[in-house]
């Protein structure tokens, strides 16, 4: 798995394989060349558009994602980073109802890294069932629980690259926990924030990684702890992945895909 990241733009390296885009352009960036960088690739226009964009979204959703939710029960708790990690890897490829029903069975029986790190792996399994991959998961989390217990004296580092070392963490999750445990800068790209950040036309890219590199220029700072929170809950219930619900959408106006194939009649939408 490729570790380049964001903020220091180095790539400590993988062997199966890195994009090679990525990994050719990080080593030599400095913090200027980038900001230089996002001056030339998006300009005031399509920053501000960017901006709009987030504007109407937060405007249309009236719900809250699952980490959301989780993170906001007992912030201040010394727990509430552990809850917020191990959700997200819980919540990989599978809806948010599921993995928050069963957050919350876990934790009602393993509270935190310690209880967690001792448990027994079928039980744990039992408990996240029917999470995707729940017996993977299972052993993931209570490896990852040792290694809290072990490393960090149970807490959750609020680093990307302790994060990203974790057994199981990969880009999405690492920045998850920042955003929504610590509320630290980051942008998290899961399936919606990959789809529709390529469907309006913000940004245009083949796959997550390269996404989050483009918001992150797109968007100045301030914004990034909004931008996955407002595009999964948007994705979740107006810009649906199979069928987007364009009718009811106040995007259109700044959306290409909209303009491009809804409006022209190539695709379908629904309201
Ligand atoms: S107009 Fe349609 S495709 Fe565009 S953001 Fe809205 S729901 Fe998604």
């Amino acid at each position: 798995m490729c570790t380049w990241t964001l903020e220091n733009f180095k790539c400590k390296r993988d062997k199966k394989g890195c994009d090679s885009r990525l990994r050719r352009t990080s080593a030599t960036r400095t913090k200027k060349t980038r900001n230089e960088m996002s001056v030339k690739k998006f300009g005031k226009t399509e920053k501000r558009r960017a901006v709009r964009v987030l504007d109407l979204m937060e405007k249309a959703v009236t719900t809250e994602t699952a980490l959301a939710n989780i993170s906001s029960q007992d912030p201040s708790s010394p727990s509430s980073p552990f809850r917020v990690l191990i959700s997200t890897m819980l919540s990989a490829r599978t809806k948010d109802p599921v993995t928050e029903e069963a957050s919350a069975r876990l934790f009602s029986r393993f509270p935190d890294a310690d209880s967690l790190s001792k448990a027994d792996k079928n039980t744990v399994s039992s408990l996240i069932k029917p999470v995707l991959y729940y017996n993977v998961k299972a052993q993931r989390i209570i490896e990852v629980s040792k290694i809290l217990v072990e490393k960090y004296g149970g807490s959750v580092p609020d680093n990307f690259d302790e994060l990203l070392a974790l057994p199981g963490v990969g880009r999405k999750t690492a920045n998850c926990v920042l955003v929504y445990a610590f509320k630290l800068p980051a942008i998290p790209v899961d399936v919606h924030v990959h789809r529709i950040s390529n469907r309006i036309g913000l940004v245009k890219t083949k796959n997550p990684e390269t996404t989050e590199e483009e918001l992150a220029m797109l968007y100045d700072k301030k914004y990034w702890v909004k931008v996955n929170e407002l595009f999964v809950a948007f994705g979740q219930t107006i810009c649906k992945p199979i069928v987007p619900r364009c009718k009811i959408c106040d995007v259109r106006p700044l959306c290409n895909y909209y303009q491009s194939e809804v409006k022209t009649g190539k695709r379908p939408s629904s309201s």
